[in-house]
């Protein structure tokens, strides 16, 4: 069966882009309870993207701190109560931050029109009914969460996204000047998400021509970004990562990711480690899966002086260590793509135990 995606409604990219808001959302304004919710990282709160809020005096904003834990069930579901009990039905949600606000704002639009706790959601097309307008805007580029279909909640069984059509943007701003602020850290490891995407994107037997397009131009712009000799955070390089993070998230969700984003989900359920971060901790110990990258990503690593640490596994007990490895074996997609249609007679719990004890 061929894959039918839907892709944004509308994209605006370019310096200064944020200020097309206020004229974006002048025509949605009216609908519903003719108000906005906007959810903005808490990082903004006082700062002076915050004050370029196009909020009117009936807007709600909120700040939300995503350091604590990435989006949770239980944190979208008393969001969307809390706003229909004081509020009403807003017009639509602009999320202003990385993946964690724009999945909180993709997933918040859809349990607006859609009954009970979103737990019952995670998973593919389970959603019932539309969600309201809702517009992204990143502020740190790496994860695709601004193109994907997908809005990862943590459930109390799963980390697993609400994933349909109606997930996607309506609308996504691309101002590469918001991510100039972003911590070397962060914009490594954010970053090296999409060069991970391409990577496992290109090794697995769903690779195609339309994904490998994606995932070669985004490969090369990581490549300048990070390795080339203009390499670090320019406007210039901002301007690309902008564009290399959606590519990114296209070529992934044209083809499929592999053996290190299966292994990052179980490291993130069971440890709470940040999706980019975990990547970054996995993706360094899969020599045999993805040589070449591998050693590319340590390369960017080295240039930027960041260390990831290691020997994680002598700390960590054969209960927690299965637990990770039965998160990692229930994403079976991932693994039939990374290692090929006789996946199952190679990969087992045992397997996969044994690759995070390389961490
Ligand atoms: P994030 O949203 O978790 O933010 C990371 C950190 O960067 C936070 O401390 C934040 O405050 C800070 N930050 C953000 N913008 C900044 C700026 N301009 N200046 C300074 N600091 C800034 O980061 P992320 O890595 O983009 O997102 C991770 C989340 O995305 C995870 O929850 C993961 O599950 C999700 N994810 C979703 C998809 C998807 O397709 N929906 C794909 C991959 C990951
Ligand atoms: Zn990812």
């Amino acid at each position: 069966m061929h894959k039918n995606f839907k892709n944004i409604d509308k994209v605006v990219f370019g310096r200064g882009s944020f200020s097309e808001m206020e004229g974006i959302l002048a025509e949605k304004r009216n609908d519903n309870d003719k108000f906005f919710l906007f959810v903005v990282d808490k990082y903004f709160e006082g700062k002076e993207l915050a004050k370029r809020i196009p909020a009117a005096t009936n807007d709600v904003v909120r700040f939300i701190d995503v350091d604590p834990h990435e989006p949770t069930t239980d944190q979208i579901d008393s969001l969307r109560d809390e706003i229909l009990a004081g509020h009403g039905l807003p017009a639509g949600v602009i999320g202003i931050g990385g993946g964690s606000i724009m999945d909180i704002a993709k997933a918040v639009s859809l349990m607006f029109t859609n009954e009970g706790s979103s737990t019952l959601y995670q998973g593919l097309n389970l959603i019932k009914k539309p969600g309201i307008y809702h517009l992204g805007v990143p502020t740190i580029s790496g994860t695709g969460a601004e193109v994907s279909m997908t809005a990862v909640l943590t459930g109390p069984v799963k980390k697993l996204g609400l994933k349909c059509d109606w997930t996607v943007f309506n609308q996504v701003i691309l101002d590469p000047e918001l991510i100039a602020s972003v911590p070397v850290d962060k914009w490594l490891y954010t970053g090296m998400d999409t060069y991970i995407h391409c990577i496992e994107s290109e090794n697995g037997i769903k690779n195609n021509a339309y994904s490998h397009a994606y995932a070669e131009q985004a490969l090369k712009l990581c490549r300048e970004i990070y390795l080339g000799d203009n390499a670090g955070q320019t406007a210039e390089n901002d301007d690309k990562l902008m564009v290399a993070s959606m590519m990114g998230g296209l070529s992934l969700t044209y083809s499929e990711v592999g053996v290190c984003h299966a292994m990052s989900y179980g490291l993130s359920k069971i440890f709470g480690e940040k999706h980019c971060y975990a990547n970054c901790l996995v993706f360094q110990h899969l020599d045999e899966f993805y040589g070449e990258g591998v050693t590319e990503l340590k390369q960017m690593l080295v240039k930027h002086n960041i260390t990831l640490p290691q020997g994680l596994s002598k700390n960590w007990s054969d209960a927690e260590i299965t637990a990770m490895a039965e998160v990692a074996y229930n994403l079976p997609f991932m693994w039939h793509h990374a290692i090929g249609d006789d996946w199952k007679e190679k990969v087992n719990i045992d397997f996969i135990k044994d690759l995070y004890k390389r961490l």
